[in-house]
């Protein structure tokens, strides 16, 4: 089979491959991938600044059907729809494990970053990490859920954004704009989004589209006194930082009301990022640091895009068969994009 495979440590050093198709154990299954999302992270491993383990295939947010099932394997048969978290490694018996949060194990070696992920037409894994997929979700929007369950842990779970409350997203990325999408199938009061001026275009459109009730371009006004403008003096209830900028992650402390929440999702790619802590216990803010994804996020997410709620399907711009990965990456670097699917 056809895989787009990272091959070795380095910049670059990607390409389609023929590569055998995976055998599986007998407490394994095995997905016919239909559709895989690029995600932000697939180009950090390609420039090489986010941890992998090199050779393997890409992709980790992605849908399918059940194509083969492992003797030992209860509940599932084959041409089930699902979808997979990416946890594979995670152990099940060290104290993170235990206490509920097997997302964070260290153990964890992800699909297309720690082991062969779903650029390609089969991927073998344990059932214990799949989800059913409802008739009713498209495969391609499938291949959303992943990034979505990670807005829905760090905002809805972590976070505990509620109905009536305000939001303020930096950075019109695929997860700002997700994080548009939660806040307002939530019922947050107001929606704001930051970005530059490379955003009006599409993202800005987006975000708008998603439900945002303004956009702040901060190449032409300064943020944090147009969000203390918009909430008379007060600042938002929850800051979703998704952009992980220095900048944008120091406004955040202004733009958050006192005794307000910043969720922080952004990677910054620095070791070190300075941050005004006086201002902070001043503000007596809550500072949530968030990654990954429970459960109980995957199916809440799947519940809110089957009921409807969650219009998941205006996040997809772009659909290209697997070979194209190469223009589906540069598309997103262009900021082009908001998500992109590429079909095996
Ligand atoms: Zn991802
Ligand atoms: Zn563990």
């Amino acid at each position: 089979m056809k895989a787009v495979v990272k091959y070795g440590k380095g910049k670059g050093l990607v390409e389609i491959r023929e590569v055998p198709e995976p055998k599986i154990k007998e407490d394994e299954i095995l997905i016919e991938v239909k559709a895989v999302s690029v995600c932000g992270s697939d180009l950090h491993i390609y420039h090489d600044s986010h941890p992998y383990w090199p050779p393997m295939i890409l992709g980790h947010e992605f849908s399918g059907v059940i194509a083969e099932v492992g003797k030992e394997v209860k509940g599932w048969k084959v041409g089930d729809r699902i979808v997979s978290e990416t946890r594979t490694g995670s152990c099940g018996v060290c104290y993170i494990c235990q206490s509920g949060f097997p997302q964070a194990c260290e153990q964890k070696r992800p699909y297309g970053i720690g082991i062969n992920g779903a650029y390609t037409k089969y991927v073998a894994g344990p059932p214990r990490l799949l989800h059913r997929l409802p008739d009713n979700i498209p495969f391609e929007v499938g291949a959303l859920i992943e990034p979505i369950a990670i807005c829905v842990t760090s905002i809805l779970e972590r976070c505990g954004l509620q109905a009536g409350e305000s939001t303020m997203i930096t950075g019109p990325g695929p997860i700002g704009l997700i994080s548009v999408a939660i806040s307002k199938a939530t019922g947050a009061r107001l929606i704001g989004v930051t970005g530059r001026g490379s955003d009006e275009g599409l993202r800005f459109e987006k975000a708008r589209e998603l439900g945002a009730d303004f956009t702040i371009n901060v190449d032409q006004e300064d943020p944090v006194q147009k969000v203390l403008e918009i909430t008379e003096g007060l600042g938002v209830d929850i800051l979703i930082e998704t952009s992980g900028g220095e900048k944008a992650i120091h406004q955040a402390f202004e733009m958050v009301r006192r005794l307000g929440r910043v969720c922080a999702i952004g990677i910054s790619g620095k070791d070190t990022v300075s941050i005004p802590y006086d201002r902070g216990i001043f503000k007596a803010l809550r500072y949530d640091f968030c990654f990954s994804s429970s459960w109980t996020a995957w199916e809440k997410t799947i519940g809110l895009i089957s009921k409807g709620l969650l219009p998941a399907e205006k996040l997809i711009t772009h659909k290209l068969p697997l070979e194209k990965w190469e223009e589906a990456f540069h598309l997103l670097e262009n900021l082009q994009a908001a998500k992109v699917i590429l079909i095996p």
